[in-house]
């Protein structure tokens, strides 16, 4: 039987977990945990995880089981390995949190909606978009960051946690939603252009230079890949 992508062998060896595909930014509602649930006690799912990520694991499943499961849930599964980018993390912003200066929330939806899953990247790639300089999304421990402050976004790159952690680097300030968007897409492609095997973002940036990456994303037209 042929699994799908999404699939993560579990440690034991026989069953796998995956990721539901949900709204943006872990926003849930009754009638989504309802249906968890229900997929849950249906398949005897004996783990459900929230992630690092904000997004929900079904763990334990039997591999015969992921074809229903998968009709079941509706919205199907969510990417969780491959080179790709796997998840946008956004914070409350200003629809809840009284710190918020900038709305994480509707940002975050616009980026999951343009790039989850979508692209053949080097490497798994990861948002986070946090709504001021607080930063509870870690948007400086993730591919492409971006907090809020009272005059725009704040943009961030390159930035990983791992065995060998790297905070990112600075790209724009004071920049509008729009830009955000924008910028993602300059970032992902002078990644796919610069990016060397399984390469993250992170080591990329290291390795051609700050400047260069930089100038790859502002005006891709003026540089090589080679
Ligand atoms: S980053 Fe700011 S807006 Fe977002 S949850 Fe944290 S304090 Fe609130």
């Amino acid at each position: 039987m042929e699994l799908p992508r999404e699939a993560i062998l579990q440690r034991d060896g026989k069953t796998y977990a995956f990721i539901a595909r949900l709204p943006a930014a872990g926003l849930l509602t009754p009638q989504i945990l309802r249906r968890l649930a229900d997929v849950a006690e249906k398949y005897a799912i004996p783990a459900i995880k929230l992630s690092s990520a904000q997004r929900v694991v079904l763990a334990g499943v039997k591999p015969e089981d992921i074809p229903a499961i998968q009709q079941d849930l509706g919205a199907g599964l969510a990417p969780a390995l491959g080179p790709c980018v796997h998840y946008v993390k956004a914070c409350p912003g200003t629809t809840l949190c009284r710190l918020g200066q900038q709305d994480s929330l509707a940002l975050a939806a616009r980026l999951d909606e343009m790039f989850i899953g979508k692209l053949d990247l080097p490497h798994k790639f990861k948002f986070g978009i946090s709504g001021c300089p607080m930063n509870c999304s870690e948007s400086y421990t993730l591919d492409f960051g971006a907090f809020g402050k009272a005059r725009g976004w704040t943009v961030v790159v390159g930035g990983k946690g791992g065995a060998r952690p790297r905070l990112g680097q600075v790209l724009a300030d004071n920049v509008s939603s729009d830009e955000v968007v924008d910028l993602a897409g300059r970032v992902i492609a002078a990644y796919r252009a610069l990016g060397s095997g399984r390469e993250r973002l992170a080591r990329t940036i290291e390795r051609v230079g700050w400047e260069q990456f930089r100038a790859a994303v502002l005006e891709p037209g003026q540089v090589s890949s080679s």
